[in-house]
């Protein structure tokens, strides 16, 4: 399964518009609304402080690294994967094949 995210970002996965206020003039190098003062970038919140802040994929809602939630969360910026609608997601096609199928083998045949 892939959650969609509706947020557009740039090759180095920087928001090209802001979800809180519409602004969409960024520095290039700038991770920060300067309008409303929301993350561009989808940094870990280190809510545990591990010393994590890495930078996630703009629809991870908790960090892959440590668990914590992300930036673009707490933003209010992606919805909870409860509360995502099917029309967000898609099955993930390299999936679309595999099967799990019970492996018996030959020599271990009670009869
Ligand atoms: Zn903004
Ligand atoms: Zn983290």
């Amino acid at each position: 399964m892939i959650y969609n995210t509706l947020l557009s970002v740039d090759k180095k996965d920087k928001l090209l518009f802001c979800p809180n206020c519409r602004n969409s003039e960024f520095d290039s190098d700038g991770c920060y609304c300067k309008i409303c003062g929301k993350p561009r970038v989808n940094f870990c919140a280190d809510e545990a402080h591990r010393n994590c802040g890495r930078q996630n994929r703009p629809n991870a809602r908790y960090c892959e690294y440590c668990g914590s939630k992300t930036v673009f969360f707490l933003a209010g910026f992606l919805t909870p994967w409860k509360d995502v609608p099917e029309k967000e997601k898609t099955e993930d096609p390299s999936q679309e094949n595999v099967t799990f199928e019970p492996v018996v083998p030959e020599d271990d045949l009670p009869f």
